[in-house]
């Protein structure tokens, strides 16, 4: 590419100028030439077909009919008339409906001549007709029916359309770049790859983008572009994997020794799933191998992560090293860390607990003991990533729920030890789509938990709208005359915190007067009180002594308390497709059967709806994944945000390009097999400058475990 081209202001562009130049840089961030010529459409209208009246339907997309105008005529007054044109083909009639320009609209078009009409089909009150087409004479058609076949539509905000930028001024501009490319573009992509997958070139994929020849030079265009897109991400993330795997060495946890022997004979209170057992032997084979294992660990909810996690840091234990467990929260952490301690029993491991709230004088004690290698293993919050917090030989990490800490806290946990970095387990809340963890976490190396334990029922998920709020209430206090227990949960969202908390108190007065004591007990834990009051709370809940447990979602993740096996979710619209099903997810663990009540206002959008019937539906985390990713898109999908990767890209969906993404992954890291630094194939010193131009100014964020 002529970088010196390209890269000239937008300004300078025929018909910009500085005015314009600035809206489009505060709109759609378009700076340079090359910002425009990337600026692509986001559909195309399709000229090339015809459809009959007889099959037109309001949910079309624009259509194209070829007939007459029968007649006109004018409905409404003032501010309200409209121009109606009855128009007909072969197979019927459409109405076509003007609110604006009508005395031109009756002289321009005649009765009873053949038009050809372009529109989006619009239903109101019961008959389907055409606002606002756009109106052809049938030779002017003809003439224009080679290069005007797929026409292509940009994106462009209400204050772009003020100052007279449309879909078509972008065309327009798009025809003159065009005349550059020929000349100012040179190949990204080395000739090999091109030839061997059959690529077309760069040219023609950006002459073809914005005005594709036929459909099959757009879907060539659209894959040559979202290949090199995706291409150049996985070169990359997996680059960065080789040059740390060979830089970097890990501790080697060489013996399995007397601590998870004796764990697992003795002390395992039921058999490994065959999933534990292989995600075991994959950690044990990493920490065995000299180098610096960084494992993400997926699996649904309930699959048994915190146990896989246990076991691996009787590993490091075996070994000498110490371990550190991470929570997102308080609550959690504090369950982790009595979960251990039940598990491990009597056996002579020290596991410390260090939040927010630990006092200063334990504090101390712990950290003491952390420097003197006493503690073995230390639970906590983001507390452990803090400074102070100095181990003796940190062996292992694991990092529960995480999407929930941003990059920099990883890397923080990286930094540990000097010299040797720990080695690293992560584990998701929820699972990931395939794709997006290819990208998201691609230079980990994945672990996937694909069974749960045996004898659970699947949880029953039934969506009541809240005007039947009672019947579920009725449905609750015979599952605790069962001796159940049942969780409430209201949303919380950052940006309403006030509103949310008055929903959850007006929610929790709701369920004493259905629940009154002393008859009941209800605990209530939201985000606003003190990590002591949750506490109390929250045991009043596990030890059984309450019955309902009111909250927020602060117990989304992690909690585990066997007995519960009703959950009700207030408002369970205002909340994504994986945090529903990690929200059901606290229920199902004990032998009851279980029952998740989704609760929302009588209207819904379709999408809500949608995910209301897919939790129906699904009990799978990895499906309910995908579904979320489609409907939802990568961009808002739970951690992206922090990872402060590319998600959204400009052509490449995560959603959708799942194949081009592995061809893209596979091609990469054969590339890097046979010349890791580009240095082997002359042809190769190409992806190393795309690779310093793609990142050289975007943060580090692969330097992560
Ligand atoms: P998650 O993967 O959601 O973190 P947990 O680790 O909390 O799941 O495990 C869920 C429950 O299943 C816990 O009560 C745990 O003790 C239990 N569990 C774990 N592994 C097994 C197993 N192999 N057989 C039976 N129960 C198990
Ligand atoms: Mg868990």
């Amino acid at each position: 590419m002529n970088e010196h081209f390209w890269n000239t202001d937008i300004k300078f562009l025929q018909g910009i100028g500085p005015k314009r130049a600035e809206i489009l840089k505060n709109e759609v961030n378009i700076l340079t030439f090359e910002d425009l010529l990337y600026y692509f459409p986001y559909k195309y209208i399709d000229k090339t077909k015809f459809h009959k009246i007889s099959e037109v339907h309001s949910e079309m997309p624009y259509i194209q009919i070829r007939g007459e105008i029968l007649r006109f005529r004018t409905e409404g007054e003032g501010k309200k008339e409209r121009l109606i044109a009855t128009f007909g083909d072969e197979t019927g009639i459409i109405e076509l409906v003007w609110f604006k320009g009508i005395k031109i609209i009756k002289q321009l078009y005649k009765i009873n001549e053949i038009y050809i009409i372009f529109g989006k089909p619009n239903e109101f009150n019961g008959n389907i007709n055409i606002p606002h087409p756009e109106v052809e004479e049938i030779s002017k058609n003809q003439e224009n029916k080679e290069n005007l076949s797929l026409q292509p539509a940009y994106n462009t905000t209400e204050k772009m359309k003020n100052f007279s930028i449309t879909s078509k001024t972008i065309a327009k501009w798009q025809l003159f770049l065009r005349q550059y490319i020929e000349k100012n573009i040179f190949e990204t992509l080395p000739e090999y790859l091109i030839q061997n997958l059959k690529l077309i070139s760069l040219k023609e994929a950006l002459l073809n983008i914005h005005f594709p020849a036929n459909f099959e030079m757009l879907q060539k265009s659209e894959y040559r572009l979202k290949f090199e897109e995706l291409f150049y991400i996985q070169l990359k993330i997996l680059r960065q994997k080789t040059h740390r795997s060979k830089q970097i060495r890990g501790f080697v946890f060489s013996k399995i020794g007397e601590i998870f022997n004796t764990f697992f004979h003795t002390h395992l209170p039921f058999e490994l799933t065959e999933a534990q057992k292989k995600v075991l032997k994959e950690i044990r084979k990493d920490v065995g191998s000299g180098k610096q294992m960084n494992r993400l660990l997926q699996g649904d909810v309930g699959s048994g992560k915190t146990l896989v996690a246990l076991m691996s840091c009787l590993m490091a234990l075996d070994n000498g090293f110490q371990a550190a467990i991470m929570a997102p929260t308080e609550i959690l952490a504090l369950q982790h860390f009595a979960t251990i301690q039940k598990f491990l029993g009597e056996m002579p491991v020290k596991i410390g607990l260090l939040t927010g709230s630990t006092t200063k004088k334990e504090r101390r004690i712990i950290f003491e003991e952390l420097e003197s290698g006493n503690l073995n293993i230390l639970v906590g919050t983001h507390a452990l990533i803090e400074e102070s917090v100095a181990f003796k030989n940190l062996g292992i990490v694991v990092i529960d729920e995480q999407h929930r800490f941003g990059v920099a806290q990883r890397a923080a946990l990286w930094k540990k030890n000097e010299g040797t970095p720990p080695h690293i387990i992560v584990m998701t809340a929820t699972p990931i789509p395939r794709t997006l963890a290819m990208t998201l976490y691609g230079d980990l190396d994945i672990s996937v938990i694909d069974q749960l334990p045996p004898g659970r029922k699947p949880i029953k998920t039934v969506h009541y709208f809240d005007i039947h709020r009672l019947r579920a209430f009725e449905f609750i206090r015979k599952q605790i005359e069962a001796g159940n227990q049942a969780y409430v949960v209201y949303p919380l969202i950052k940006e309403s915190e006030k509103l949310d908390y008055k929903n959850l108190e007006e929610g929790y007065e709701n369920v004493l007067k259905a629940f009154p004591p002393p008859k009941y007990s209800i605990s209530i834990v939201h985000g606003q009180m003190k990590a002591a009051g949750k506490d109390i709370e929250m045991q009043k809940f596990i030890s059984g002594k309450s019955q309902i447990l009111v909250a927020t979602t602060v117990i989304e993740v992690g909690v585990d308390v066997p007995n519960a096996n009703v959950m009700l979710i207030e408002s369970a619209e205002r909340f994504g497709l994986s945090q529903l099903h990690q929200l059901r997810g606290r229920v199902g663990r004990g032998a009851e059967q279980s029952f998740c009540i989704l609760m929302t206002s009588v209207k819904l959008g379709s999408d809500t709806r949608k995910r209301m019937e897919m939790m129906v539906q699904s009990s799978n985390g990895f499906e309910i994944s995908e579904m979320d990713l489609k409907l939802r898109g990568p961009g808002d999908l739970e951690g992206t945000q922090q990872s402060g990767m590319p998600m959204q890209f400009k052509l490449a969906n995560l959603a959708k390009d799942g194949q081009i993404l592995q061809q893209a992954r596979d091609i990469a890291s054969q590339v890097l097999d046979s010349d890791p630094d580009f240095s082997k194939n002359s042809e190769n010193f190409l992806l190393k400058k795309q690779l310093e131009k793609l990142f050289s100014h975007k943060t580090e964020w692969g330097k992560i475990g």
